[in-house]
């Protein structure tokens, strides 16, 4: 029974009589070491895995999500090294799923924006105003501070003429040459700028022919009295001093000098239409005689703008009914009604 070996048993080997030989010592001694060393490879081999399993599960939402990936990528270059490393794109995550929640907030201020700006643009440098209702004359010098002078100026146009202080005044000189038609309909008048090389000489000063318009009925009034029209002649000296030379118009003879432009009237406002084959002579379109009224005023629409040299002409010219319902059918009434004189000087020409 002895000599039959035990080769399993443990408790021989170690409690028996007869000791274990060397080798099988070492046998079993470099068994329990592998044992040990293999099951200490699986479980941290295991662990290892169990943490790369974790950290790829982590990072998969990222992976799988192309939006918050292109938000990642479009936000900063660094954050595609993220990618690389997955335990550092679990950190990003959170603030990259803020980042739509902003663009979200965002982007309708973005849409706003651009409306307030337009609105208050035009608003502060073009507004509104009309000759009738709560845009009228009236309201101008309220409507925008740049336009304080129609309610606060002391020296506003038009006037009523009446018979003002005599005075032999000197004749305004006209330099007035044929000019091509480049008509405006500007929503408040028929405008024609005229071409450059026109001017007038008053008091030796020369003052050059900008552009011309019309209002009806008339702004100036003679006597109390409303004329049919009225036309402007807009001028500028080097100084950038503006005279005006206005003239009545009454309905009566049809004017042939004014067919073409007439016939040309930009219906819709904003529209300009320039006729080259078409031209306009004003010097052949003023009244006979050179008497005049003249008095120190402003612009008659807005800004109301002051220290402009008004000299209006005592002659009318003529027009037909035909154009002057033309004209009405365009502007039914655009004209300022008259302002207080005040303390200026009216002064009225006694010679031809
Ligand atoms: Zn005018």
């Amino acid at each position: 029974m002895a000599d039959a070996p035990d080769l399993g048993s443990g408790r021989e080997t170690y409690g028996g009589s007869s000791p274990p030989s060397r080798t099988h010592f070492i046998q079993g001694e470099f068994m329990h070491k592998i044992i040990f060393w293999v099951g200490l490879f699986l479980i941290i081999n295991n662990t290892s895995c169990a943490f790369a399993k974790l950290a790829h599960k982590k990072s998969d939402p990222k992976k799988s999500n192309p939006v918050t990936e292109n938000m990642a990528k479009a936000k900063s270059p660094e954050s595609v090294h993220d990618n690389d490393e997955p335990m550092h794109t679990i950190l990003p995550i959170p603030s990259h799923d803020e980042e739509p929640s902003h663009k979200m907030v965002s982007a309708p201020e973005h849409d706003e924006a651009p409306k307030h700006k337009k609105s208050h643009d035009s608003g502060a440098h073009k507004p509104h105003w009309s000759y009738e209702g709560k845009t009228g004359p009236a309201k101008w010098g309220h409507l925008n501070s740049e336009y304080k002078a129609c309610s606060s100026g002391r020296e506003q146009s038009p006037i009523n003429i009446t018979s003002g202080k005599l005075k032999d005044l000197q004749n305004i000189r006209f330099y007035y040459k044929p000019s091509k038609l480049n008509i405006l309909n500007n929503g408040h008048t028929i405008q024609v700028d005229y071409d450059k090389g026109s001017s007038i000489r008053i008091d030796g000063e020369r003052y050059d022919l900008l552009q011309f318009h019309f209002h009806t009925p008339s702004e100036h009034t003679i006597d109390g009295s409303l004329y049919p029209m009225e036309l402007h002649l807009v001028h500028k000296n080097k100084h950038g001093k503006l005279a005006v030379v206005g003239i009545m118009m009454v309905v009566g003879q049809h004017n042939p000098l004014f067919d073409a432009l007439w016939e040309n009237f930009p219906a819709k406002e904003g529209k300009s239409h320039e006729h080259f084959k078409e031209k306009i002579d004003l010097s052949a379109l003023l009244p006979p005689g050179e008497r005049t009224f003249r008095y120190s005023g402003s612009l008659t629409t807005p800004p109301c703008s002051e220290g402009v040299k008004w000299n209006v002409l005592l002659a009318p010219i003529s027009i037909s009914n035909a154009q002057h319902i033309a004209f009405r059918d365009l502007f039914k009434k655009n004209n300022r009604p008259v302002q207080k004189l005040g303390k200026r000087t009216l002064w009225e020409d006694t010679t031809p």
